[in-house]
């Protein structure tokens, strides 16, 4: 099983430089598909050397090749990110009884969240051209995959979890936005019922916290705007991840 689950933590180093040209392009409207990835400083092509992930950016120390222009950190930080998020799931779930199309289809939605998650700290969007289609994927790999959560459990939950957050959008619209409602209700097709409830309750806790503590520090003011997109995210993958140790725990604290 290690050796399986490093080649899927590989292959999500490659997803995750795929990531970076996604969560760059997106917000500015281009294609993720042409040209290919090039420096934008100077926009020299980048070669296949120069696009092995985290690799080619310690080999260069940070830097384009030619213009000597910075690389950001994010970029291999966004690859080592989903890298490991890949390897841990497959570590987790190629064990289980679990379809393989299924951990396929969880480990796709890992990658939107990722990719949602950055695009919504840069811009405090998230844009429907990655929300919709997750949706759609989320609510077809429920029908024609094996697993839960099942089809008509998936466009249900997607339907309840993304109303209820319709109206909370519209009675408070400073605090959520349409596009966490779509991505609720991706959330909710992907990972059905009960475990949206723990996926929303975990990360709007983490976001409270989080939130709380940037304004103790006095990094935030309290009527800033902090996006809400990554800390559902956040409580999506864990609730994916170790979704039943989250809710005995908390269970352990209610009783
Ligand atoms: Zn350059």
């Amino acid at each position: 099983m290690y050796l399986l689950s490093i080649m899927i933590g590989l292959l999500g180093l490659l997803i995750g430089s795929f990531l970076n040209v996604v969560i760059y392009r997106v917000p500015r409207g281009r294609s993720i598909i042409s040209p290919g990835s090039h420096c934008p400083s100077c926009g020299h092509p980048l070669r296949a050397w120069e696009l092995i992930p985290v690799v080619s950016f310690l080999i260069q120390k940070g830097q384009c090749r030619l213009c000597m222009a910075q690389i950001p950190w994010r970029y291999p930080v966004v690859e080592l990110l989903t890298g490991c998020l890949f390897f841990i799931y497959a570590f987790m779930r190629l064990d289980t009884e679990m379809h393989p199309a299924r951990m396929f289809l969880n480990l796709s939605f890992m990658a939107g969240l990722v990719a949602l998650s950055f695009i919504d700290l840069d811009t405090f969007r998230l844009p429907d051209v990655l929300t919709l289609p997750l949706l759609g994927i989320g609510i077809l790999g429920a029908f024609f995959i094996p697993g839960n959560p099942g089809g008509w459990e998936s466009i249900i939950v997607a339907l309840g979890a993304g109303g209820l957050f319709w109206i909370i959008a519209r009675v408070y619209p400073q605090g959520m936005g349409l596009g966490d409602v779509k991505l609720v209700a991706a959330m909710g097709a992907f990972l059905g019922f009960p475990a949206i409830f723990l996926a929303v309750f975990t990360g709007s806790f983490i976001g409270t916290v989080d939130g709380a503590f940037r304004i103790f520090i006095g990094q935030k003011h309290f009527r800033q705007e902090i996006p809400f997109g990554p800390y559902l995210a956040l409580g999506a993958i864990l609730t994916l991840l170790w979704g039943t140790q989250l809710f005995d725990w908390y269970w352990a604290w209610v009783r």
